[in-house]
């Protein structure tokens, strides 16, 4: 179980809220019960023409100077595809075609002291262009990696090892 980032109850404010299964916070003063579930995102594979993988460098925690694939969280009232092309035109100022569901993994998110669980759905599509100029300042930089000679003790997140993992023993 994951620690319980809630001290007070966000409905009766009474320091009695605590977690009775994995996710769910229940306040033992009013009832009120908290569904802390796993917050949805979404992540690019991608080969550019030459059949390398795109991987970004981050610029900020978690994960600040690691690589990561390009990607981020869906918010309200956007779907998984949305999300992919909003945060891909966002990180990358270029557009999609050709996507297509891959696979999803589990994993965690370090944010301001609270762990989050997250589920990420990966995507694999083809980018208008490789040739990348205007990048978010969320990203240090772009780079492109043959799939077996991926640095995957630079990588961010472990979900993201285990895929490409997954990705070159295929
Ligand atoms: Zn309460």
């Amino acid at each position: 179980m994951h620690s319980n980032p809630f001290t007070f109850c966000p409905h009766c404010s009474g320091e009695t809220i605590s977690e009775v299964s994995e996710g769910k916070l229940l306040c033992s003063q009013c009832e009120f019960i908290l569904y802390f579930n796993p917050s949805p995102c979404i992540a690019l594979v991608t080969f550019s023409p030459e059949d390398k993988l795109l991987l970004t460098r981050r610029a900020k925690n978690p994960g600040q100077g690691k690589l990561g694939l390009p990607g981020g969280f869906c918010e309200h009232n956007e779907t998984f595809e949305q999300t992919l092309k909003r945060e891909v035109r966002e990180e990358l100022s270029v557009s999609l075609s050709d996507i297509h569901y891959l696979t999803s993994k589990f994993d965690t998110y370090e944010y301001k002291g609270i762990t989050y669980s997250t589920l990420c759905v990966i995507f694999t599509a083809k980018l208008a262009t490789y040739e990348l100029d205007s990048i978010s300042d969320e990203l240090d930089d772009i780079l492109y990696y043959n799939l077996r000679d991926v640095p995957l003790e630079e990588l961010a997140f472990a979900s993201q090892i285990e895929l490409i993992k997954e990705l070159q023993n295929k």
